[in-house]
C-alpha cells in the first residue's frame, strides 16, 4: 500500500534538488509552455532546445504565431516532423487569439476544445502553466507507473492510459505541475527503459517491481507491428531555365510542404507525362538512392532526372528551392540530386 504523502514528498524533494536546466522551465508564461509540449510530443528534448529557442525568438506570443505565415511557420519546423502538430498549434493559438484575447484560458474545459489539445498536452500545460490538477501522462510516466504498481497491463492501450492517469490524479499534491513534470523527468533520467538506475531513485521504497526483483519485466512490452515497405521513383523534373517541379502538397499530413513528384516503381513515365501533361525526356539519369523511415512505414526511393520544354504551373527556380518547406524524406533524396 503507497504511503502518498511519502510517495510524494520524496519525489518532489528530488526533483526540485535534481531537474534539469531546460528553456521551457524558465519561463511562467503558458503560450510558451504549451508551446514547448507541443514540440515535446513524438520528439527528444536534446533535438526540441534549438527548434523552441528559434520559435520563441521568431514567435514570442500568441499574437505572432497566429498571425505568422504557415510557409514560415513550416519551415522553421522543418525537421521536427509530425507537421500537423504545428499546423493545428497555429489553429489553437489563433482561436486563442481570437476568443480568448490572446491569453491561455486557464479554464481546462475552454483549453481541452482547441485543436490539437488531448489529454497529454492539456494536462501538461494546464498543471504547469495553472496548477490545475490533471495529470500528463506520456511513455516515461507510463513506464514509471507500471513499475511503481507492478502493473502487467498493456500500457499501449487508451483504457488503460486513462485509469494510469486517473490513478495519478487520485494522489496528485496540490503541486500539479511539479508533481508532474517529477514523474517525467523520472522516467527520462532514474526509470529508464533500459538498466534503470533504481539504486539512485527516490522511490524506490515505493516500487513493487522493484521489491518483487521484475523492474526488467515492466512495461510488457506488445510485439511491434512490422513496418510497411512502400518503393518509390522520384522525378527531378528540370527544363532549360533552371527550374525544377515541385509541388505543394495538400490534404495529406504534411499538408503546405513541398515535395519531388514520386510515383510508385510501376508507374510508367508514360502515365506521368500524361499526369503532369508534359513530353518528357528521360536519359535514364539515376540521381541516387534514399531509405527513410517513418514510425509505420519504411520507404525505399530512386531518383530520377527527367527534361522536359513544355511549361507546368509547378516550376520553381533551383535557387528558390531552398526556402521551402520540405519533409525529411524528400530533403535526403533532394541532398543526393544537389551533391
Ligand atoms: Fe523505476 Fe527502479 Fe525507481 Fe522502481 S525503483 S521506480 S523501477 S527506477
Amino acid at each position: 500500500m503507497l504511503n502518498i504523502s511519502d510517495f510524494n514528498n520524496n519525489l518532489l524533494v528530488w526533483y526540485q534538488a535534481n531537474k534539469r536546466d531546460l528553456p521551457w522551465r524558465r519561463t511562467s508564461d503558458p503560450y510558451r509552455i504549451w508551446l514547448s509540449e507541443v514540440m515535446l510530443q513524438q520528439t527528444q528534448v536534446i533535438t526540441v532546445i534549438p527548434y523552441f529557442e528559434k520559435f520563441i525568438t521568431n514567435y514570442p506570443d500568441i499574437d505572432s504565431l497566429a498571425d505568422a505565415d504557415e510557409g514560415r511557420l513550416l519551415k522553421d519546423w522543418e525537421g521536427l516532423g509530425y507537421y500537423n502538430r504545428i499546423r493545428n498549434f497555429q489553429t489553437a493559438v489563433k482561436e486563442v487569439q481570437n476568443t480568448y484575447d490572446s491569453k491561455v484560458p486557464d479554464d481546462p474545459d475552454a483549453f481541452f476544445s482547441l485543436k490539437g489539445v488531448g489529454p497529454y498536452i492539456g494536462g501538461a500545460v494546464q498543471s504547469i502553466a495553472f496548477n490545475n490538477l490533471l495529470a500528463a501522462v506520456d511513455g516515461n510516466v507510463l513506464r514509471v507507473m507500471a513499475r511503481l504498481n507492478l502493473d502487467y497491463r498493456d500500457m499501449t492501450k487508451a483504457s488503460v492510459q486513462k485509469s494510469v492517469k486517473q490513478n495519478i490524479e487520485a494522489i496528485m499534491p496540490l503541486e500539479a505541475g511539479d508533481f508532474n513534470q517529477a514523474l517525467m523527468e523520472l522516467g527520462a533520467t532514474i526509470c529508464t527503459p533500459r538498466a534503470p538506475k533504481c539504486i539512485m531513485c527516490p522511490v524506490q521504497g515505493h516500487c513493487e517491481a522493484y521489491k518483487a526483483g521484475e523492474v526488467a519485466s515492466l512495461p510488457v512490452k506488445k510485439k511491434a507491428k512490422a513496418k510497411k515497405e512502400i518503393y518509390y521513383n522520384v522525378y527531378f523534373i528540370l527544363n532549360d531555365n533552371e527550374e525544377i517541379i515541385l509541388r505543394k502538397q495538400e490534404g495529406t499530413l504534411l499538408q503546405g510542404m513541398y515535395e519531388l513528384p514520386k510515383y510508385d516503381i510501376d508507374t510508367s513515365v508514360e502515365s506521368i507525362e500524361e499526369e503532369l501533361g508534359l513530353t518528357l525526356d528521360h536519359p535514364n539519369l539515376h540521381v541516387g538512392s534514399v531509405k527513410h523511415v517513418f514510425t509505420h512505414q519504411v520507404w525505399y526511393m530512386e531518383g530520377y532526372v527527367l527534361y522536359t520544354k513544355d511549361a507546368h504551373p509547378d516550376f520553381i527556380s533551383l535557387n528558390e528551392v531552398e526556402k521551402l518547406p520540405m519533409s525529411k524524406a524528400m530533403q535526403k533524396i533532394y541532398r543526393q540530386f544537389e551533391g
